[in-house]
């Protein structure tokens, strides 16, 4: 029943992402970065990840395109795809790039910038967590995020260890990340320590750019979108980590680094897991960047929610079938990933994510193609109305014929 797909009632469900996902007889265990597909593709290739794709790009951009398969009219167009990327990733790159293996680096810092002093570590009496919950999330869509949830903090979706050296080649360098009674976060050579009176994570949705993510299966425009997410979403978690502290709380925030972001979305009630291994949100479908800050603010947590995506993936497979690398499973859901790079446990489509990672290298272009060809995505661009989304004023970008 590959098709459109017709939006169903969110129907609110009591159980967190590891009692959806977690298999009868399986323990799902903390995942340390050294295993995700950026560390692992750079130690197969003997070099940072990112060097290959940055030469694959610069080869294509010479003749005349901006990804494998994307032509443009010459090299002058292809290198104006590129300074858009180039600026786009700007503030990616200032508030630490992506977030793994940048904890508590930067702008990620995991104590206060620039709070005025007399607020640090000193909230109010009484505090009111119906009332907190509803300024942490005006504070977070004001800030810049599209959707915010609540997550009550399940410790098995935090990182077992960061890895400093996660884009490039070589022994891993490690830090693992406990839990400890301490009334503020801490560093230290060995060790990055979250109070154990961190309880909650704000999880952000920042959507990406409809036209730009339709453009090839990988090309400078879709890495332009997904770069403009990641700005957007250092400004607006490092703005609201910021504001959380002013309110004399704890707060950590993350990118992509600290933990697993997705489980912490479903645990939030921002949305559910489908079989391309992405979040699938009732808005915006697979097209988002997820962020979140950890806090000991006390918050009402929002419960995991079911629109129908499981079920509809089933017999979908719209996204396996785009995929020009297999990356995505045709058969079951099973609790064993193909590979290392994923985390057993969970019962779930795994994706294989060094196939993936090499097909956007060798695209010299990160792709958007399994995000774009979701149905839950596809319904997200023929049924929300123009003004409701701030991308729909941008044209297709020079160059490229719509
Ligand atoms: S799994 Fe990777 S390579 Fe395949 S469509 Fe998705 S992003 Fe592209
Ligand atoms: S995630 Fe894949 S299988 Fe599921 S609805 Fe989207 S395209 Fe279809």
């Amino acid at each position: 029943m590959a098709g459109r797909h017709v939006a169903r009632p969110v129907v609110k469900l009591g159980l967190g992402a590891e009692e959806i996902y977690g298999a009868k007889g399986r323990e799902i265990k903390r995942f340390p970065e050294k295993k995700m597909a950026f560390k692992k593709v750079s130690e197969e290739l003997g070099r940072p990840w990112f060097e290959v794709w940055s030469r694959n790009m610069l080869s294509q951009y010479r003749e005349s395109r901006i990804g494998k398969d994307v032509s443009v009219s010459s090299p002058l167009e292809a290198r104006s795809h590129i300074a858009l990327w180039v600026g786009a990733a700007t503030w990616n790159r200032l508030t630490q790039p992506y977030g793994e293996g940048h904890e508590n680096m930067g702008f990620l810092s995991w104590t206060p910038l620039n709070v005025p002093p007399p607020f640090r570590g000193s909230p109010e009496p009484d505090p009111d967590p119906e009332a907190l919950t509803q300024k942490v999330k005006q504070m977070a869509r004001f800030l810049g995020a599209n959707r915010v949830g609540i997550a009550k903090l399940n410790r098995k979706w935090i990182f077992e260890e960061t890895c400093r050296n996660i884009y490039s080649p070589g022994e891993p360098k490690t830090k693992k990340i406990v839990f400890r009674e301490m009334d503020a976060p801490e560093e230290t050579e060995t060790e990055l320590v979250i109070p154990d009176k961190v309880r909650f994570a704000v999880v952000t949705i920042f959507d990406l750019n409809r036209v730009l993510t339709r453009i090839g299966s990988a090309s400078i425009d879709t890495s332009v979108a997904t770069n403009i997410g990641y700005s957007r979403m250092g400004l607006g978690d490092v703005a609201l980590a910021e504001a959380i502290r002013t309110l004399g709380y704890t707060a950590i925030p993350c990118k992509n680094g600290v933990g697993l972001s997705i489980p912490m979305a479903i645990d939030a009630g921002l949305g559910q897991l489908g079989r391309n291994g992405l979040l699938i949100t009732p808005d915006f479908g697979a097209s988002v960047r997820i962020g979140k800050v950890l806090t000991d603010m006390p918050l009402i947590p929002d419960k995991p929610i079911d629109f129908g995506v499981t079920e509809f993936c089933e017999s979908c497979m719209r996204c396996a079938k785009t995929c020009e690398v297999e990356a995505i499973s045709f058969g079951e859901k099973t609790c064993d990933p193909p590979l290392e790079t994923g985390n057993p446990g969970a019962l779930k489509w795994y994706v294989n994510g060094k196939a993936c990672l090499n097909y956007w290298i060798e695209s010299g272009a990160s792709c958007t193609a399994c995000q774009a060809a979701c149905p839950f995505t596809q319904s997200r661009y023929e049924t929300l109305p123009p003004s409701a989304v701030w991308e729909t004023e941008v044209s297709l970008p020079f160059g490229i014929e719509g």
